[in-house]
């Protein structure tokens, strides 16, 4: 890696300019011409540039979690809403106001999948956005609406992250389960806290 722009303003220079030629190549009669000297070519080079979305909180949830309806309804952000998988192609940022008067960007980071982190689904595009947040929201289903059970899910997800960068499932985290208003989501929800060792959070987005 060349660099890694973290900072407003942070600039690098990846390829040099030649150096600059003397004179006037279309003029090279008069009291000049004898000073013209030839420049040299510039450094040319091909680079990949990777965009980190920079979010204070990521939400990391399997497809149709609930991330995006989640998102929603906390900020201004429209993110598309559906129950297939892989309809947010991009990560979304949304600001959301907090009771404390400022203002936290929250990312919804979709296409997390088991096999993510080998590049399956989406895979590594996503993956890259989790870097960078400061606190992951696991976004979890309480009606287990596609057959996962909340725990499960969880397990695939720090499993995900982990493979793809050591030590980004310890990153401070809490869990959110979503999707309180169907039926099931408190017995589900009970048995959430038993097994997870970190404060669970139950909303509906709805
Ligand atoms: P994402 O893939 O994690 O972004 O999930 P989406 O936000 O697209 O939601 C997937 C599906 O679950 C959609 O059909 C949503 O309408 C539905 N959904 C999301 N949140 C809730 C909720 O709190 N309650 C109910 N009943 N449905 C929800
Ligand atoms: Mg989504």
């Amino acid at each position: 890696m060349l660099a890694d722009l973290t900072e407003r303003g942070q600039t690098c220079v990846v390829a040099r300019g030649g150096r600059g030629g003397k004179g006037n190549k279309r003029m090279p009669v008069g009291k000049e011409a004898g000073t013209r000297e030839a420049g040299s070519d510039g450094e040319e080079a091909k680079f990949v540039l990777e965009l980190k979305s920079v979010a204070d909180i990521g939400l990391v949830g399997l497809p149709n979690a609930g991330k995006s309806t989640l998102l929603r309804a906390l900020s201004n952000a429209t993110p598309r809403v559906g129950s297939y998988a892989f309809t947010t192609m991009q990560p979304q940022l949304g600001a959301v106001s907090t009771a404390f008067g400022d203002k936290v960007t929250v990312a919804d980071i979709p296409g997390i999948i088991k096999g993510a982190h080998e590049n399956k689904g989406l895979g590594h595009n996503f993956l890259r956005h989790i870097e960078r947040c400061s606190i992951l929201v696991y976004v979890v289903d309480l009606s287990s609406a596609d057959g996962v059970k909340p725990w499960d899910a969880l397990v695939t997800l720090q499993r995900e992250l982990e493979e793809y960068l050591p030590g980004l499932s310890n990153r401070r985290s809490m869990v959110v389960g979503t999707k309180s208003d169907l039926p099931n989501s408190s017995r589900t929800l009970a048995a959430l806290r038993k097994r997870v060792n970190a404060p669970v959070f139950a909303v509906s987005a709805m």
